[in-house]
């Protein structure tokens, strides 16, 4: 059952379009199961009713698709009921309900399975039979199965892009194009721009149409490619040739030879002709000749299929290679992609990208904290895209709701465009408080920081009138290369935040990587990696790497005593110990050497359950705590930061989180210590409120979100934020919260800062 399930996905996974898919379903599993008719419903979000999308076996008008209301019909059950149904006859259930000349009354035995995404029925996949008898349970088994595998092909297709228009089948696409694409409201605030499609390097599905002009010069670039392929797998073959016996060897030999002009390379060249750029035209024949192997029952041939996929992939590396160079960003650059990195951000020159959409990660992503950091409006996990048609397209994002428009109307433009307006009258507004103190009408001060240490955001820090930089990621300095960062250069780097800043405090944070952040020279394999080898774990393994960086600081601080430094990920009292002594040491190693600097004041970092248990010990050990609220939360909720499939469990505003924080902060007060949060939720207006409640001392957050937290300080009293703190903290559900706190913003006059306008 296994084999014939993947043979049937992957010729789901080669079609064209959904129509395709949905027929290839239908047409395999009615034969798999020697049935008379096999049918898929899909769900029409616009009509909340469910449409005969494919069938074999049922008579069906092409004009006049059938339609099912929930609760109606045997169909209708099972979407209400949320399970399979298995009759042995179904004519006989109440609920029958034949649609006339369908040919539905002739066929007894019925089984059909809700196809399930994230809790909600997006379709349901029957196949029925005219014996009376009721389906096995091998029968229902590969229903079942399908249903679950074809819940995610569907899915993704609901929030496509890239509709392709070529489906002469009416239905689903065009439901599909008429609909907002909806991901997560990840960084505020309204973009219009152009659509410039990222997608992996050298990853051939991933690759979309374009049409292109000037037919010569692609059609020169991709023989260019070409000839670049053969010789690389020329010298493949040279290199290898005396490990490999000689009918090995033939491999290569088959490569050259589908590299040849006259095979693949004519196909691609008569694509090219047709319109399609180099990169589409090569994914199109590569996907053809694919299809063709699959269908093929000989394993030695289906085996084959790895050797064009490679293939491809090497003359798509050469070609993007290539094609890189001649990348164009308008001036509003929209990136629009599967996975959109936080190398495609730092590839848009400056000034020219105007938002993001991803079809994957979540809010609290790093690509996400880069976004927000350069205050570009961005929507992500927008299911996962397809982007055939979007480039160069106009888009819209709402990056308030996470909802993308991609080709609007020219009436939705104008509405938004006039959102944008009014934004951009909010944001010159919050310009001219920069300089006043984030001070609540009650006369209580936060201080109001900046994270910063993600490429492009240090101008901004220094523009919007930050008290400080409440946490520098340094590991961006370690990422952007390919070796460990010498003593020397770090000293230089670190050198010039703490001269840009002072007198201002820079808290720099040593290097935490692991998890989601990995060293190109330092890779790791794990099965966990948020649980795994990562933050303070890593540096106090390797002393070499902990004193080199400590010693940078410190060295950097000669002359510029608003160096603090402070331990990510601790979660044994023991570890912050070590960091302590090996401080120490690279104080008196750089003393010795005649450096005139003072011990700094030391913080440590609160972003594992652990630490909240034990903050007042720590908070003993050290000068102030720092809370690191991205990985607290993913730590007490036990949801991955990164994983866009539980990111609705993902909340800040949890109730658990938002107890763990007042904890953290009553413990470092009654060791007299200062605390601050340096996690997104700081940026947050709605969190702000109660992190201004809980007595926090500082809040650090990135660059772009710290003019509307001051005017959120500047508007709620300690008095009415305490108030506030109280009845939340009697909700129990983080949903109940952020309707209450968007109500009260709302009766502040602050509605501007969670919706798009003022
Ligand atoms: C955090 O976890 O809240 C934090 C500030 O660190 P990072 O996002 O870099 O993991
Ligand atoms: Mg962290």
């Amino acid at each position: 059952m296994l084999k014939l399930q993947r043979r049937i996905l992957q010729e789901v996974d080669a079609a064209q379009d959904m129509s395709e898919a949905l027929q290839i379903v239908v047409k395999r599993v009615r034969e798999a199961l020697e049935t008379q008719a096999c049918t898929i419903y899909l769900k029409d979000a616009k009509q909340h009713d469910y449409v005969l999308m494919a069938t074999d076996g049922l008579k069906v008008n092409p004009d006049d698709p059938i339609r099912v209301q929930p609760g109606q019909g045997l169909v209708g059950l099972v979407v209400q009921r949320g399970e399979p149904l298995n009759l042995e006859s179904a004519p006989s259930h109440p609920d029958f309900f034949f649609h006339p000349d369908s040919g539905e009354e002739r066929l007894h035995a019925y089984l059909g399975v809700p196809i399930s995404y994230n809790r909600q029925v997006l379709g349901v996949l029957t196949v029925q039979e005219e014996e009376q008898r009721r389906f096995d349970v091998a029968e229902e088994a590969l229903l079942v199965t399908m249903a679950a595998q074809l819940a995610g092909v569907v899915a993704k297709a609901s929030a496509q892009v890239g509709v392709d228009s070529s489906s002469d089948t009416a239905g689903l696409h065009e439901q599909i194009s008429a609909q907002v694409l909806k991901g997560l409201g990840s960084v505020p605030g309204v973009a219009i721009g152009t659509a410039v499609v990222v997608y992996p390097p050298a990853n051939l599905k991933a690759v979309p149409d374009k049409t292109v002009e000037d037919i010569a010069t692609e059609i020169a670039l991709f023989e260019e490619a070409l000839v670049a392929t053969r010789d690389e797998v020329k010298v493949l073959k040279e290199r290898i040739a005396t490990h490999l016996p000689e009918q090995e060897q033939t491999l290569f030999d088959a490569y050259l030879a589908m590299l040849s002009g006259h095979s693949l390379g004519n196909e691609v060249v008569s694509e090219i002709r047709a319109g399609n750029w180099a990169q589409g035209a090569l994914r199109k024949v590569i996907k053809g000749h694919i299809s063709a192997f699959e269908a093929m029952e000989d394993d030695y041939i289906r085996e084959r299929i790895t050797d064009i996929k490679d293939i491809g992939r090497r003359v798509l590396s050469h070609l993007q290679a290539g094609q890189k160079k001649v990348a164009q960003y308008p001036e509003q650059t929209i990136l629009i992609g599967d996975e959109v990195t936080a190398a495609a951000l730092a590839e848009v020159p400056e000034g020219h990208l105007a938002g993001v959409v991803s079809g994957s990660g979540s809010s609290n992503s790093h690509v996400a904290i880069l976004a927000r950091a350069l205050g570009v409006p961005t929507a992500m996990s927008v299911a996962n895209i397809t982007l055939s048609e979007a480039e160069g397209q106009e888009v819209i994002i709402d990056g308030y709701h996470g909802q993308v428009y991609i080709a609007p109307s020219e009436k939705l433009r104008r509405q938004f465009l006039a959102l944008a307006k009014q934004e951009e009258e909010l944001d010159a507004d919050l310009e001219a408080l920069r300089d006043m103190p984030a001070e609540t009408p009650d006369g209580h001060c936060v201080a109001l920081c900046v994270n910063t240490g993600l490429a492009a955001d240090a101008g901004l820090s220094l523009t919007v009138g930050a008290e400080g930089v409440g946490l520098y990621r340094t590991e961006m300095a370690f990422i952007a290369r390919d070796h460990f960062p010498t003593e020397e250069q770090q000293k230089v780097i670190y050198k010039q935040l703490l001269a840009a800043f002072a007198p201002r405090p820079v808290i720099m944070r040593t290097l935490d990587v692991g998890g989601d952040k990995e060293l190109p020279y330092l890779p790791i394999q794990e099965d966990n990696p948020f649980l795994g080898w990562r933050g303070i774990r890593i540096t106090l393994d390797h002393p070499d790497i902990m004193l080199v960086q400590m010693r940078a600081m410190l060295r950097a601080s000669e002359g510029y005593p608003n160096l603090r430094i402070m331990f990510p990920m601790i979660s044994h009292v023991s570890e912050l110990d070590e960091a302590l002594r090996f401080l120490r040491q690279a104080h008196s190693e750089v003393i010795e050497e005649g450096c005139q600097v003072n011990m700094p004041l030391v913080g440590v970092m609160i972003e594992v359950p652990a630490a909240v248990y034990q903050a007042r010990l720590l908070a003993r050990r050290v000068d102030f705590l720092s809370i690191g609220s991205n990985d607290l939360t993913q730590y007490i909720l036990a949801v991955d930061r990164n994983n866009s499939r539980v990111a609705n469990l993902y909340d800040a505003l949890h109730p658990a989180v938002l107890m763990a924080l007042q904890e953290v902060v009553t413990c470092a007060h009654a060791e007299n210590k200062q605390v601050s949060i340096c996690g997104e939720m700081a940026g947050d207006p709605l969190a702000a409120i109660l992190l201004l409640g809980m007595g926090f001392d500082a809040l650090s957050m990135n660059s772009a979100s710290l003019p509307r937290i001051r005017w959120v300080i500047r508007n709620f009293t300690l008095v009415h934020a305490k108030e506030l703190l109280q009845q939340v903290l009697h909700m129990d559900n983080p949903l109940m919260i952020r309707r209450h706190l968007e109500t009260v913003l709302d009766q502040a006059g602050l509605g501007g800062l969670i919706r798009a306008g003022r």
